[in-house]
């Protein structure tokens, strides 16, 4: 079984005969839209798959998908796609709106870190609904990290502080940060986020630090609205693709990754522990068309 076999496949290159004529491109453009790719993204990735074809002399609909799975991992390809965490403790914040799937990526990407034998500690700094740090706390139990938590409407930055202490104290390998990150309006996301963030200047200096938007991917071109959004307010270095698995469109994934300019560096396919992981962009254009 493949990671992507839930994923909603574009059919044209299966459907379509060998030759590869203009209706074949018209096809294609027109699935890859109804796929949730966007107008700009389509139409880019189709004239590069024309050029591309012209320049390696491709003859058949077969070396067409080949050529086209290279286009789409290339048009992904913007920026580091793994994750930082080249300092002990490396700080991963997440961020996004309500149920896109933020706590259960922070679960499962603390229960892979954690088999991987390195310290993980969760902190629950989204302290504005007092289910967030139950569910986290969950997730801690589940899989066996830490958790720094305090009561419901705490001030986050001191959740934050306490983390960072616990971190330094503690030799932790990943500090992973559950914020309220929500875009309520953009100078509150702004605030809270560079409130936390002076607490790691001056709590941990030079940690390897990430802002991870938690997006789902059913929500399609809504979300890469919402992505928009969130870049200008906040300087995220990566996107964690939820929900992969259900009524999602792949094609949300090329356009957030091109139109933001911002590497999908997780794709979750699932609600259990292990139906999320890094993000292989050639692996998922093979699913995809
Ligand atoms: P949060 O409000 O952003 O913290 O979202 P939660 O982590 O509570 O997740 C909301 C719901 O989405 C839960 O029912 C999760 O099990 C579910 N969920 C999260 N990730 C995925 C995924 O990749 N696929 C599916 N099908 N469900 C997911």
């Amino acid at each position: 079984m493949g990671f992507f076999d839930k994923l909603k496949k574009i059919n044209i290159f299966a459907s379509f005969g060998s030759e590869l004529t203009d209706d074949f491109y018209d096809e294609l453009e027109e699935s890859l839209i109804l796929a949730d790719t966007g107008m700009d993204t389509t139409l880019e990735l189709v004239e590069e798959l024309r050029r591309r074809v012209r320049e390696e002399h491709i003859k058949t609909v077969e070396e067409a998908r080949e050529c086209m799975c290279r286009v789409i991992a290339d048009a992904m390809t913007v920026g580091e796609p793994t994750l930082n965490l080249s300092t002990k403790p490396a700080v991963v914040l997440f961020i996004g709106v309500n149920g896109v799937g933020k706590t259960t990526t922070i679960g499962k990407i603390g229960h892979q870190l954690k088999s991987e034998r390195k310290k993980v500690l969760l902190c629950a700094a989204d302290t504005f609904r007092a289910a967030a740090a139950e569910q986290l706390t969950i997730w801690a139990e589940r899989s066996g990290v830490e958790i720094i938590k305090q009561h419901e409407g705490a001030d986050p930055a001191a959740v934050v502080f306490d983390a960072a202490s616990a971190a330094k104290a503690r030799k932790a390998d990943v500090v992973l940060i559950d914020t309220a990150g929500r875009l309520h309006n953009k100078q509150n996301l702004m605030n809270e986020l560079n409130k936390i963030s002076r607490v790691i200047d001056r709590e941990l200096p030079d940690c390897a630090r990430e802002t991870l938007l938690v997006l789902d991917a059913t929500t399609g071109q809504n979300g890469l609205i919402q992505a928009k959004q969130f870049k200008e307010a906040a300087g995220i270095t990566g996107i964690v693709l939820t929900k992969l698995d259900g009524t999602a469109k792949g094609g949300i994934a090329i356009a957030i990754a091109k139109e933001l300019g911002v590497p999908v560096k997780y794709a979750g396919v699932g609600e259990g522990i292990d139906d999320l992981k890094p993000f292989d962009a050639a692996e998922f254009a093979q699913a995809l068309i």
